[in-house]
C-alpha cells in the first residue's frame, strides 16, 4: 500500500472500532489493521456490552447487531467456599424497549462492528500485525512498519487501539509496560445448555439475562472474582486475579476456575452443559494513577491499551467504545481545521476524554485498586468468612437466645480484625470509594 492515510488505526477490537467508524462515518480516509483472521477472532469479553456507548456511535445497532440478551438481574454474590451472601437486583424496568445493557459474544460482535466500519469506507486489513511505529527524524509518528512484505504505510495520526498488552506503544517508549499488579489474567468457558433449560435455571424469560458476580474465599486471598453471564444458550464462567498474585501463589487460572464451577452455588446452573471454548485474557485493572501520556505528535491511544478499564465496575467496553470515539471526533476536528496533528492539537482527545464520565469515573476510584490488593486478606478472605458465620448463626434456629448469638457474632468480628483495624478498614474503604 502507498497510499498516505488520514488515519490508521491499529486493533478491531473495541476501542478500535468505534474510532475507525468515527473517522470514517466524517469522511476521513481510513486504514484499520488487525493481526486476527477477522475482528474479534482474538477479542475475549465475559460479555457485557454496554448499549448507551454503542448507541452514540451507531444508533439503530439494536436492528442488527448480534445481541444475547438484554439483562433484568444482576447478582453479587460474597462467597465462602461453602456458601454465598447475596445481593440481588431485579426489576421489570430493564425490559425496556431500549434496553440499557445486553449480553454478546466478542467473536461475533466485533465481526459485525467491524463490517460497520467497512460500510462507512474505511479500508480493514486483517491478518496484519503492526511490527513497529514509524516516526520522523522529530521524534513525530508518521506511520507503521506492518509484518506483511514492503508493509510500511503512513498517515497523519495514528490510532493505537491494540489493547491491555500495548507492546507497540511500549517499544515505542510512549507508555511503559503495564506492571503485574495492575493487570489481571481471566480465564473464561462456555457452556452451552438447551435455552428452555438455561431460561428456567435463571428464572427467564424470552430474551432476559442475568449476571452473577462473586468475590471472597474463592479467590484464596488473591485480588480476583468470578462471574456467569447468560447467553441465550450458553453461559459463559471465568475467573481472574491479578497476574502478580498468580505469580507470588502456587495457584492457577485454570486451577481457580474448575474451584469456582465446583463451588455448590454455581455447579448446578452449568451441570450437564457442553464446554465448547475456553480463553485467557489480560484486563488493565491499575486504574487512574496507571493511565499512560494519552496523546503526542501524531499518535493517540485509545481504550485497555491506555489502561482505560474501570475494574471496579467491571466497565471495560464502554470506555474502550467511548476514548475511541472521542479521540476520532478529535482528529476529525482537527483536520476540518486544516491543522497538523501535532501533540498540541491532539490535545483535544484528552480534554474530550476528562469531560467524559470515563476520567470521571477512573479518578473517582483512583485509589481502589491499591486498596483491594493491599487488603486483599481482609477483604476477600476474612470478611466473607465472618459474613457467612454470621448470617448462618442468624438463620439457624437451635434454641439459643438471640441476644447471645449476636454476641458471638461481634465477638468473632473482633477476635479477627480488633476495633481499630474494623474502623481502619471501613474509613480506607469510604475514602476509596467517595
Ligand atoms: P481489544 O478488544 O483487546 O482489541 C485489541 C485489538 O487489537 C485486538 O483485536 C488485537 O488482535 C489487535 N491487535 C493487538 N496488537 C496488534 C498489532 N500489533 N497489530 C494489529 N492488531 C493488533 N468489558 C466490559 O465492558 N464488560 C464485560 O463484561 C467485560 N468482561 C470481560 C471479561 C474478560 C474475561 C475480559 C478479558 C475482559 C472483559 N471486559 C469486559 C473488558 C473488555 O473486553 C475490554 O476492556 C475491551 O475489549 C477493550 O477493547 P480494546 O479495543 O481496547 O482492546
Amino acid at each position: 500500500i502507498e497510499e498516505k492515510f488520514d488515519a490508521i488505526v491499529i486493533g478491531a477490537g473495541m476501542a478500535g472500532n468505534a474510532a475507525a467508524y468515527t473517522m470514517a462515518s466524517r469522511g476521513l480516509n481510513v486504514l484499520q489493521l488487525e493481526r486476527g483472521e477477522y475482528a474479534g477472532s482474538k477479542n475475549v469479553q465475559g460479555g457485557i456490552l454496554y448499549a448507551d456507548m454503542l448507541e452514540k456511535i451507531i444508533p439503530d445497532f439494536r436492528e442488527e447487531a448480534p445481541l444475547e440478551r438484554h439483562l433484568i438481574e444482576q447478582r453479587f454474590w460474597m462467597m465462602t467456599d461453602r456458601s454465598h451472601t447475596g445481593m440481588h437486583y431485579r426489576s421489570d424496568d430493564f425490559n425496556e424497549e431500549r434496553p440499557n445493557r445486553y449480553t454478546i459474544i466478542r467473536s461475533q460482535f466485533d465481526r459485525w462492528f467491524n463490517k460497520q466500519v467497512q460500510a462507512q469506507g474505511a479500508i480493514v486489513i486483517s491478518e496484519t500485525t503492526v511490527t513497529e511505529l514509524v516516526s520522523d527524524a522529530y521524534g513525530k509518528v508518521i506511520g507503521v512498519r506492518t509484518d506483511r512484505s514492503g508493509g510500511t504505510v503512513f498517515a497523519d495520526v495514528v490510532v493505537l487501539a491494540e489493547g491491555v498488552n500495548g507492546l507497540l506503544g511500549a517499544r515505542a517508549g510512549l507508555r511503559p509496560t503495564p506492571k503485574p499488579d495492575h493487570v489481571a489474567l481471566a480465564v473464561k468457558e462456555m457452556h452451552f445448555l438447551p435455552r428452555e433449560t438455561l431460561e428456567a435455571r435463571f428464572n427467564l424469560h424470552g430474551d432476559e439475562g442475568v449476571v452473577i458476580e462473586a468475590a471472597g474465599t474463592i479467590s484464596k486471598g488473591m485480588t480476583g472474582m468470578g462471574f456467569v453471564y447468560t447467553n441465550k444458550e450458553s453461559i459463559s464462567v471465568g475467573f481472574g486475579c491479578l497476574v502478580s498474585d498468580f505469580a507470588e501463589n502456587e495457584e492457577t487460572p485454570y486451577g481457580m476456575l474448575e474451584n469456582f464451577k465446583s463451588h455448590p452455588s454455581i455447579a448446578p446452573l452449568i451441570e450437564g452443559s457442553e464446554v465448547k471454548e475456553y480463553a485467557a485474557h489480560l484486563i488493565p485493572e491499575g486504574g487512574f494513577k496507571t493511565i499512560p501520556e494519552l496523546f503526542g505528535d501524531g499518535w493517540v491511544v485509545v481504550g485497555d491499551a491506555a489502561q482505560l478499564n474501570n475494574a471496579i465496575h467491571r466497565e471495560g467496553s464502554n470506555l474502550a467504545m467511548t476514548s475511541g470515539r472521542l479521540a476520532g471526533e478529535a482528529i476529525f476536528q482537527v483536520k476540518s481545521r486544516k491543522d497538523p496533528m501535532t501533540k498540541q492539537n491532539l490535545a483535544l482527545y484528552k480534554k474530550l476524554l476528562d469531560d467524559s464520565f470515563v476520567m470521571k469515573d477512573l479518578k473517582k476510584y483512583k485509589d481502589m485498586p491499591a486498596l483491594l490488593h493491599t487488603q486483599a486478606h481482609n477483604f476477600f478472605l476474612d470478611y466473607p468468612t465472618l459474613v457467612s458465620k454470621a448470617m448462618e448463626n442468624f438463620l439457624r434456629v437451635d434454641g439459643t437466645p438471640k441476644i447471645e448469638k449476636e454476641k458471638a457474632s461481634v465477638r468473632a468480628f473482633r477476635q479477627k480484625r480488633s476495633l481499630t483495624g474494623l474502623v481502619g478498614d471501613a474509613w480506607r474503604l469510604a475514602r476509596a470509594w467517595r
